[in-house]
């Protein structure tokens, strides 16, 4: 037998070598870590739930024609996902004034936002991911003038059909993170979603009661994390429930 080989290891995932050239696996960890990983605890079934809820948005965006690195779901807790060339970049959409940036510009939370906003950090745990801007981006060569073009689009779009999506089953997507890589069709470049989208990357909102369903109830101290994240995946309809059926969620009308 022999062992797959290691490719990286993050704080919430491990990434190995995949099947084929130009696929890894992704392993999601029970790790729940926040404030540059100042805060850790292992969430018994965290990574199962991530797992879930973030195949069921990528094959949604792949549905609508948002191209992500995901390819399927192998098992409770890994992924298949094409491999690609990171960009050491966060994309932040915000919707509703939260977290970094209430604090930052002293907007109340919960104040909604003239229109969506779309902010770059720099991703380097030593530095504590910082903000970065457009210049920097470019000076530094971390990716050109067109990418960020194509960046911002593709966030605008994630935006889009997440807020929708969370719309549809009563939750406000507050604002969330995502990552993109490039991948190589012979010689043009693509930027593609890559890692992943869950309650660990968005702030989500319970429309009604304004409960929070992410990982602001770890970050906060707010409650049991498990169970807000099983009522997102309940909501979306992607929960098994004790005969191993999937409860129905909203369907899509054609
Ligand atoms: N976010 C993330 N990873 C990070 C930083 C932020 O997934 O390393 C997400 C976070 O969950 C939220 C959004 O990005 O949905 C905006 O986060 P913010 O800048 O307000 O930072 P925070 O308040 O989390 O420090």
């Amino acid at each position: 037998m022999s062992r797959r080989r290691l490719v990286y290891e993050g704080k919430a995932k491990i990434l190995y070598e995949g099947p084929e050239p130009g696929t890894l696996i992704q392993y999601f960890k029970d790790d729940a870590t926040a404030n540059n990983a100042e805060k850790h605890a292992v969430v018994d079934g965290k990574g199962v739930l991530n797992n879930r809820i973030s195949e069921h948005v990528m094959n949604g965006l792949n549905g609508i024609g948002v191209p992500t690195h995901f390819i399927r779901r192998l098992n409770m807790r890994e992924q298949l996902i094409r491999s690609c060339e990171m960009i050491p970049l966060e994309i932040v959409a915000r919707n509703v004034a939260a977290g970094s940036l209430s604090k930052r510009l002293g907007i109340d939370e919960g104040e909604t936002l003239p229109r969506p906003i779309i902010e770059f950090y720099y991703k380097d745990d030593a530095l504590g991911d910082p903000m970065v801007a457009e210049e920097h981006i470019t000076a530094f060569n971390w990716a050109s003038q067109q990418d960020l073009d194509d960046l911002v689009a593709l966030a605008l779009r994630v935006n889009d059909f997440l807020s929708g999506m969370f719309m549809g089953v009563g939750i406000r997507l507050v604002d969330f993170k995502i990552e993109a890589g490039r991948i190589w069709d012979g010689d043009f470049q693509r930027l593609i979603v890559a890692d992943e989208i869950s309650p660990d990357s968005c702030r989500l909102w319970d429309m009604k009661s304004g409960e929070k369903l992410d990982k602001d109830v770890f970050r906060k101290d707010l409650g049991n994390l498990i169970d807000a994240y099983t009522e997102v995946a309940r909501r979306l309809g992607i929960m098994p429930d004790a005969s191993g059926n999937v409860v129905a969620g909203p369907k899509l009308v054609h």
